[in-house]
């Protein structure tokens, strides 16, 4: 049997624990090996805003991911030139697995905005979606049509993390605290790097 690998996609700026625990989960509840964090090159959907330079984000990754043996980051998008398309991700991944299931693992956001990506029918080819629950966003009306409509999404419930990258950015630069919404290291390395000021 092939190995299961999980793809969990995301601009992580800067990661937090809602990310960590969305790929632990899916992990366990999916029997996946290995999960590869794969951080955004340019993101086309957040073209409206300032996203930190990719390296910064590649190595928050890889500071709040190191201790879990199963998770590993990857530079495949921040090296790639031009903007992000998780499809050409997919397939790049597809090609360097040949023999693995790709599973690719979203929020209940990201899900239901996957239907306005590029291609999405060479996506659900290429691999299984996992859409996991995330507060403020519902789920329930995707699901219902789901099973019949995508096949290969499924709904994953995790204990619910009202956290976002978004409040933690307007945290730092309110002077607020973000201990405990991400690990200590990319807090550190937040603090160090004077980033979000
Ligand atoms: P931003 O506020 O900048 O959009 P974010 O917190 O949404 O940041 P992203 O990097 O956009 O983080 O998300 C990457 C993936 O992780 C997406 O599929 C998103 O749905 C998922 N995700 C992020 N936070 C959570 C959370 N708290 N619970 C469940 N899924 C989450
Ligand atoms: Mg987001």
């Amino acid at each position: 049997m092939g190995r299961r690998l999980g793809v969990m996609g995301g601009t992580f700026d800067p990661i937090h624990h809602g990310h960590l625990l969305t790929a632990e989960e899916a992990a366990v509840q999916f029997g996946l090996h290995q999960v590869i964090f794969v951080p955004t090159g340019r993101p086309w959907m957040k073209a409206d805003r300032e996203v930190t330079p990719a390296e910064h984000r590649y190595l928050m990754t890889v500071i709040a991911t190191a201790s879990n043996p199963r998770f590993t980051v990857s530079r495949i998008e921040i090296d790639r030139p031009g903007p992000t398309y998780t499809v050409d991700t997919l397939r790049a991944l597809r090609e360097q697995h040949p023999d693995a299931e790709l599973f690719f693992v979203t929020g209940a956001d990201a899900m239901l905005e996957i239907f306005h990506w590029k291609d999405p029918e060479e996506l659900f080819a290429l691999a299984h979606f996992i859409a996991a629950t995330r507060p403020g966003y519902d789920l329930a009306h995707f699901e219902a049509e789901a099973p019949t409509a995508h096949p290969k999404v499924t709904v994953m419930n995790i204990p619910a993390l009202a956290i976002s990258s978004t409040d933690i950015r307007q945290r730092v630069r309110e002077g607020r605290p973000i201990r405990y919404l991400l690990p200590e290291g990319v807090k550190s390395y937040i603090e160090k790097e004077g980033l979000y000021r």
